[in-house]
């Protein structure tokens, strides 16, 4: 089940872990790229830190 878009909260920007994925384009997010961090909320109340580009997805 997709999560609610109103339970995200994007932090503030950051560099990703190695290995980290953008959640909009499941792409890779290298370490050497700003990122936005963001706390999901998923529906049974478990709170996961994602991941996405900063800027515009890559192509
Ligand atoms: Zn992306």
């Amino acid at each position: 089940m997709p999560a609610k878009i109103e339970s995200l909260a994007w932090e503030y920007f950051t560099y990703a872990p190695a290995g980290s994925r953008c959640t909009a384009c499941r792409k890779e997010i290298k370490t050497v790229e700003l990122a936005r961090r963001g706390n999901l909320e998923r529906p049974s109340g478990q709170r996961v830190v994602i991941y996405r580009h900063a800027d515009k997805c890559p192509e």
